[in-house]
């Protein structure tokens, strides 16, 4: 798009993206007021191909949640459940090594597992379902556990300090951590969605503390709910110090909160809109100029419209998930899983160039062929 096209006040901000010029919180603010999406689409563009041309990547992954017992009530969290609950379920080792075994067979790289924040699962337990996990296949990515689960894990279950139990949990097999538990980091908001749960800085510090070891990790963003554009810009403002920091998030996932199924106060709460998808989107991939990839999760906000994210900023339609419980349960319609074929198509169709990725946003090659057929035919909370 040409920059005289665009509303006057957008123009020195797509200036700046050209020059490869950091925005300001003020600039992040000016583009969420605006309505002009097309030129937010243009604007992130940029960044999204200087940073990745023209592929758009995804995963072959299976989520599993071992259990959904938790100590907390997030008020947006219809996954949870207390023991005594008839949809309360934690799954046994076996059964969770059992359902890898069959992914495994489907071709995936990766198991992305996270649970409620469980009273009294014991530490060997988690150390035993790593390790078992592991040993089916040395070379499968475990991407597990939210900040708020580590942190709950050092504290309550390992009882010691949070690098050593992440230095225990990365011994037995633990190769990233997921994104999930960010929510908005306001603590006002938090003290209305997810009163209790840890606050902001003590999820920046879990993934503060991981990156120092060496590990990688993904961040994201639960908007749509009760927060204001500028709670979103302070959201974004702090995982990008992060950033600077450590440099340890290797992608940014944000996803709409799902009302149905939550507390009766949120469930008024009307459904994000397909613009304001696009439009937060656009405006993440603009700020977090320190961010290699940004993800369209498909799970929340279904696949047309991740696809057409890929003219919005996005270079990532995330992966295959096989099986997620978290968004449905809250009343996402979404289907459970995709196949390969459906996430080439979508990407192939957006003028893009589709290429299968690790759990590091690491591009692998294109494998539409190499899937065994049952994948290539069939087709968190939330921890992405
Ligand atoms: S969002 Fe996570 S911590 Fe909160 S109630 Fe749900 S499972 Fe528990």
């Amino acid at each position: 798009m040409i920059a005289a096209l665009m509303e006057r006040e957008l123009r020195p901000i797509h200036d700046k993206v050209r020059a490869g010029e950091r925005i300001t919180d003020e600039d992040a603010l000016t583009l969420y007021a605006s309505h002009d999406l097309n030129a937010l689409g243009a604007i992130a563009n940029v960044v999204r191909e200087r940073k990745n041309g023209n592929v758009a990547t995804y995963l072959l992954n299976r989520y599993i949640n071992y259990a959904n017992v938790c100590i907390l009530s997030c008020q947006f969290c219809a996954f949870a459940a207390k023991k005594r609950d008839a949809h309360a379920f934690e799954l046994a080792i076996p059964e969770i090594v059992e359902t890898t075994r069959k992914a495994l067979g489907q071709g995936i790289t990766e198991i992305h597992m996270v649970g409620g924040l469980h009273p009294t699962l014991k530490a060997e337990w988690y150390l035993e379902l790593l390790r078992s996990l592991k040993a089916l296949d040395p070379n499968l990515h475990l991407k597990c556990f939210t900040a708020i689960e580590a942190r709950h894990l050092a504290d309550r279950i390992f009882k010691l300090p949070l690098q050593e139990t992440l230095a225990r949990l990365r011994e037995a097999g633990l190769g990233s951590l997921t994104g999930g538990g960010a929510e908005i980091f306001d603590q006002a908001i938090r003290d209305r969605i997810c009163r209790g749960k840890e606050t902001a800085e003590e999820y920046l510090d879990v993934h503060r503390t991981w990156h120092r070891m060496g590990g990688r990790s993904t961040c994201t963003m639960l908007f749509g709910h009760i927060e204001t554009m500028a709670q979103r810009v302070d959201h974004l403002r702090r995982l990008r110090g992060l950033q600077d920091e450590t440099h340890g998030f290797t992608g940014f996932i944000p996803f709409a909160f799902v009302p149905e199924g939550t507390t009766r106060e949120l469930r008024e709460i009307r459904p994000t809109t397909g613009f304001d998808e696009l439009r937060n989107l656009a405006v993440s991939r603009i700020y977090l100029d320190n961010f290699d990839h940004v993800t369209a999760y498909w799970v929340s906000m279904g696949l047309p419209l991740a696809q057409v994210a890929l003219g919005y900023g996005v270079d990532d339609l995330h992966g295959t998930i096989m099986e997620e419980k978290i968004f449905h349960m809250a009343g996402a319609k979404t289907p459970q899983e995709q196949t390969v074929a459906a996430l080439e198509n979508a990407i192939r169709e957006a003028g893009r160039e589709p290429m299968q990725r690790d759990s590091h946003y690491n591009r692998i090659a294109p494998t539409f062929r190499a899937v065994p057929v049952e994948m290539a035919g069939v087709g968190e909370l939330a921890g992405v």
